[in-house]
């Protein structure tokens, strides 16, 4: 990624903040060009999403290797959501937001609670019974399960599926070409985007959550720079500074999107161009990422959980807190990438230990920022998976070649 887009991009960030506060609700005229910029992103994200997965299942040519990369994707998203809900539960008890908030609930507060479907049917609906229907509705899992299966099937027809493959490597490569044409506009996309909602948000709105805002950011930054650093350097082999610096950019727009989908096709550009990693990780390790590992969530469900819990005076016990811990992560692989899903599927937790659904208001008031907050942790977290996935590849890679060039000498 050119570095002068990486100072454009902190430039956009800072204008927007200070544009947001200088002019207040009058800074939502700007608000298409952030529009603008959510739309251009959208329209990627399908035909990216199909193309470079089908290009990474067909490069590996390995079906026994793409079950080994999902294996190792899946447990690290696992493992690092379970660790973000647990930070999430800590930091609030170690920050108490609920304890003293001066926020009155009227009990008129409507909490509109979707059904959740079971474990079962949602497992179920990752398959499209219609794979045309799943991409017409960007459906983002059912079309990653389309997309694998048509990479195998590629594999396995061999020779007379060339054409396809090759179809599928074309427009892969067409789509990486627009992406880099629209990351020209992620500048203006940001200060779109940020702008207004700095101008909506007053200290009245914010003040009384400040504590739980705090929480929330601490809880993230600790994840961040503690969990991902270490995670990056022992398992990824590399500096977590670059590897901070190098996602920087996917954070900011997910920021500002509020949204991992949408942030996307800027996480798989990072992810390739600055991190280095392998075009046939990222486009399998990153779009599944954006739909199922969102450690910002989860840490998101853990915090507010103990504090409507706190607000309402309940005392939670060991075992509610492991409930919390193991339906959250559940709720938090649940959770679309798209803004505000997080807090619908925070009724799922609250549900399962009995916390009154209308605690859900005191926080809905500032979901947005704690949305923001979160979506930028689950990109990063995405990018970290990248690249230990991709690491540890390269080394059995290595591995496997090194007896061969031996037996050569
Ligand atoms: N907005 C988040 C995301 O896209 C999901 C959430 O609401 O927690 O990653």
């Amino acid at each position: 990624m050119k570095k002068g887009l990486m100072w454009q991009i902190i430039g956009a960030f800072i204008l927007a903040i200070i544009a947001g506060l200088l002019f207040g609700e009058k800074i939502e005229v700007v608000k298409p060009l952030g529009d603008l910029f959510l739309r251009l992103i959208k329209f990627i994200i399908v035909p990216l999403i199909l193309s470079t997965i089908i290009v990474g299942v067909t490069s590996t040519n390995d079906v026994k290797k793409l079950g080994r990369l999902g294996g190792k994707t899946i447990s690290f998203y696992l493992l690092t959501s379970l660790v973000a809900i647990s930070l999430g539960l800590l930091a609030g008890y170690v920050f108490s937001p609920g304890i003293g908030t001066d926020i009155e609930l009227t009990g008129q507060e409507e909490v509109s609670v979707n059904e959740t479907e079971g474990v079962v049917q949602t497992i179920l609906n990752i398959i499209p019974t219609n794979p045309f229907e799943a991409l017409a509705t960007g459906n983002v899992l059912q079309i990653i399960f389309f997309a694998i299966f048509l990479g195998v099937g590629i594999t396995i027809a061999g020779e007379k599926a060339k054409p396809v493959q090759r179809f599928f490597d074309g427009l892969a490569e067409v789509m990486y070409k627009i992406t880099s044409i629209v990351m020209m506009v992620v500048p203006i996309g940001i200060f779109g985007l940020l702008a207004p909602i700095v101008g909506a948000y007053g200290a009245a709105v914010l003040l009384p959550l400040i504590k739980l805002i705090i929480a929330m950011f601490v809880a993230s930054i600790i994840h961040v720079t503690v969990l991902y650093s270490i995670a990056v350097k022992t398992l990824g082999k590399m500096n977590p500074i670059t590897f901070l610096k190098g996602i920087f950019p996917a954070a900011v727009v997910a920021f500002s999107t509020s949204s991992s989908s949408g942030t996307l096709p800027v996480t798989m550009k990072c992810a390739e161009e600055n991190l280095k990693v392998s075009k046939e990780t990222s486009s399998f390790v990153l779009p599944l990422g954006a739909t199922i590992n969102m450690d910002g969530t989860a840490i998101y469900q853990g915090l507010a959980v103990v504090f409507i819990a706190q607000y309402f005076g309940v005392d939670l016990t060991f075992s509610q807190l492991v409930t919390v811990a193991l339906i959250g992560t559940l709720a938090s692989i649940g959770t679309a990438g798209v803004p505000g899903a997080g807090m619908i599927m925070l009724t799922m937790v609250m549900a399962a230990i009995n916390l009154p659904l209308e605690g859900l208001a005191l926080v809905a008031g500032i979901d947005r920022i704690l949305d923001m907050m979160r979506t930028s942790v689950n990109v990063i977290g995405d990018a970290s998976a990248s690249v230990i996935v991709d690491a540890s590849e390269r080394k059995r890679k290595k591995k496997t070649v090194a007896p061969v060039n031996n037996a050569s000498m």
